[in-house]
């Protein structure tokens, strides 16, 4: 089986069929879910799915850098991380992250410095209530890798939908992070330049739905259901089986979010 370790089932865009979708995705074998927030409203979203789809659907909890320009304070995530009956639902802190991508002229997410307080904010949040931290990071990582090593120390986590080069990838496998890829390798030839380099034991399977379609379905909203799709591409540029990547990512989506098996 595998696990979407990144879907926004939260998101609108599942609103008129998500018990279709969700049925879709566990014929194609994944039967697990990460359901990440990027503001207050699709937090409360994934909190309210992961209780209505115990053991198959789990929450995160976090704000995306696109919020920063609204300083948010952290007080909703406390309130919902310590709601005790949340406790088995939330199993990470994210999105989160920084995201220096230009926008018509301007910085993607806002002022960098909100960017950068609101995502330390967050990791400081992981590390006080011992979660895994889901990151977000576009044209960022220098200062990415700068405010992880200005904690106590370096959270369990992953870089979700990884998009840096060789180096990126040399850091984050020094700091014990995993990265998550998308169906965006079935036709970035960047990332195909990358995936053969990335090893297993640090790699996570994610479709990001609705977003980053994989071939051949370009241009109609993604669903889990194609993450066998990203597992074979990635199996083919490292010329190993599908079923080891499938394995392989099972096992660490499982580790790091710390979920049972008996989905
Ligand atoms: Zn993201």
């Amino acid at each position: 089986m595998y696990i979407d370790t990144h879907v926004q089932l939260n998101f609108s865009d599942f609103d008129a069929d998500r018990a279709m979708v969700i049925g879709n995705a566990k014929k194609a074998g994944v039967k697990q879910f990460i359901v990440p927030g990027v503001d207050h409203l699709s937090c409360r979203t994934a909190v309210h799915l992961a209780r209505k789809h115990p053991g198959v659907i789990f929450a995160a909890v976090g704000y995306h850098p696109y919020e920063a320009p609204k300083n948010p304070d952290l007080s909703y995530l406390e309130t919902l991380l310590q709601n005790g009956e949340n406790k088995k639902y939330i199993v990470a802190i994210g999105e989160c992250g920084l995201d220096y991508h230009q926008y018509k002229g301007e910085v993607a997410g806002g002022r960098k410095d909100l960017q950068q307080k609101l995502f330390r904010e967050q990791l400081q949040l992981a590390l006080d209530h011992d979660l895994p931290v889901i990151m977000h990071c576009r044209e960022a990582f220098g200062d990415l890798f700068a405010a992880l090593e200005g904690l106590s120390k370096i959270p369990r986590g992953v870089v979700h939908c990884f998009s840096g080069g060789l180096q990126d990838l040399r850091v984050i496998q020094e700091m014990g992070l995993y990265v998550g890829i998308d169906g965006n390798v079935t036709y970035s030839k960047q990332l195909a330049s990358i995936v053969p380099h990335i090893p297993l034991s640090m790699l996570l399977l994610e479709t990001d739905a609705p977003y980053l379609t994989p071939v051949p379905h370009r241009g109609t909203r993604n669903e889990p259901k194609f993450i066998p799709l990203i597992a074979e591409q990635i199996a083919k540029l490292q010329g190993v089986k599908t079923g080891a990547i499938m394995e392989g990512t099972t096992k660490n989506a499982r580790t790091l979010f710390s979920l049972s098996e008996n989905a």
